[in-house]
């Protein structure tokens, strides 16, 4: 049985400060951009030099409409030469990405975020998988899976994603209340919802996650319930569930939300509660940051097996994987490197013309910052540090290298989020939910203060 958790409201309050969401580190906003392009591909030499698993991810761009809570790199409009021009990029991008690797590798995931990938006709979805297919080397037990906004998406688009290998879908959803939709600009009734996860279910797709986002405009703890108790009618197999992250100083829309029906962080907090009391008094495991998946789901199972990764898609069951993304703003990552395509449409068409792996942005990690993110994704997906394990294997003696981040975390140990002694470091179920401020003492980058990041509640 899942083991419902009781939220505690003011240490959640206590904790509610800006702080990264941890899918990278270092996390994004440390990339820089004076790495030359020879040391990415020296790097990327080193990467084929073994026959690790990978992970693809494409970046599809376009939506018809802006949502105004968006936080994603969109091309807003219709307009069909689009796709087109994409579509070849996409496919100069995978034939050179794909010459340089070792010929033996297997890609077990893929995965297709946005944007709106069903923006794509259902013919261009087939012809993106035929691509892929000629290009690459497909696991017969691969992942592949796609964000699906259903008011863009019709019977002919879930038999061209079948037909093109997707098995995995997560449905855009974010809150059925129709006052909500309208103060947001996106009108969908849970109707539309309910047959779009009817046809992919027909289509045999192995798992369905929805999307739902609080802190929207009108939103209540009663309302959100109502949305909840629809969507579970669905049986979906995992749940994202995201606070919605009001950052205006980069996604100017945002200010469009802002006034009086913007539920204020106590409503929040009451939200979030309600939400982990629910989903887990339903049979549902929190993975951690947001996530939540059915006890009997892959992700459940690796989070206790101890094989949880984390990457910029979320939660992973994928050990040991590199991931080479596609598209514009996709970031790639491989072992000592983080490297970002451009992040503009015509700056990424231009790019992939004249390079192999068009450069935005990149890093590469010194070995402090491998230590660093091998101990925050070990928090962020085990819950766990291991004083002895990581000292071996790493040659360093943890709890010493440790001293001042060890201090930091007293508080939190006061506070019950973790417990410390000699083996290490583990994180308590009330701690679960505060992920990201117990990660933040091991992060050597951290800026405090608004303005960076979106806060942690
Ligand atoms: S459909 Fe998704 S990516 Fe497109 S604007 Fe809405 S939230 Fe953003």
């Amino acid at each position: 049985m899942s083991q419902p958790i009781d939220v505690d409201l003011d240490l959640i309050r206590k904790y509610d400060v800006p702080g990264p969401r941890y899918t990278s580190y270092p996390t994004a906003p440390h990339f820089r951009d004076d790495i030359e392009s020879d040391q990415v591909l020296t790097a990327i030499r080193a990467n084929n030099e073994q026959a690790r698993p990978l992970s693809l991810y494409f970046h599809i761009p376009f939506c018809q409409t802006l949502c105004w809570y968006c936080g994603c790199t969109t091309v807003i409009g219709k307009n069909p030469s689009w796709t087109e021009s994409y579509l070849q990029a996409l496919e100069q991008e995978m034939r050179r990405k794909s010459q340089w690797l070792h010929d033996d590798r297997q890609v077990v995931q893929i995965h297709f975020g946005g944007g709106t990938p069903t923006y794509l006709e259902p013919k261009e979805i087939r012809r993106i998988g035929r691509s892929i297919e000629e290009n690459f080397n497909l696991s017969e037990n691969i992942e592949f899976s796609v964000e699906v906004d259903p008011r863009r998406v019709t019977r002919e688009h879930v038999e061209a994603l079948r037909d093109a290998g997707f098995n995995r879908a997560s449905l855009g959803v974010q809150d059925n209340n129709p006052r909500v939709q309208e103060a947001v600009n996106r009108i969908q009734p849970f109707e539309m919802t309910e047959r779009v996860a009817g046809w992919l279910r027909e289509a045999q797709f192995r798992s369905l996650n929805i999307d739902l986002i609080y802190g929207l405009p009108h939103q209540t703890v009663k309302s959100f319930d109502k949305t909840l108790s629809e969507v579970l009618t669905l049986q979906p197999d995992r749940f994202a569930i995201y606070t919605y992250a009001h950052v205006p100083w980069i996604k100017p829309a945002q200010k469009l939300l802002e006034g009086d029906a913007l539920p204020g962080p106590e409503q929040k907090l009451a939200m979030q509660k309600h939400i982990v009391e629910r989903l887990t008094g339903e049979g549902y495991d929190y993975i951690g940051m947001d996530h939540y998946a059915r006890r009997d789901d892959e992700l459940a199972r690796a989070r206790r097996n101890g094989t949880l990764r984390r990457n910029f898609q979320g939660y992973s069951t994928a050990a040991g994987v590199d991931i080479y993304g596609f598209g514009m703003s996709s970031i790639s990552q491989i072992e000592g490197l983080y490297l970002q395509n451009p992040k503009d449409h015509q700056g990424y068409l231009e790019a992939v013309q004249k390079e192999d792996f068009p450069i935005h942005r990149a890093y590469l990690l010194s070995e402090e910052d491998e230590l660093r993110r091998r101990w925050i994704m070990s928090l962020m997906c085990h819950a766990r540090l291991e004083f002895s394990e990581m000292s071996r294997v790493l040659g360093v003696d943890i709890a010493d290298h440790l001293s001042e981040e060890l201090a930091q975390l007293r508080s939190m140990e006061e506070d019950g989020l973790v417990e410390i002694d000699e083996q290490g470091i583990t994180v308590t179920d009330r701690g679960r939910l505060l992920l990201r401020n117990i990660c933040m003492p091991f992060d050597a980058y951290i800026e405090s203060g608004e303005g960076r990041y979106s806060r942690t509640v």
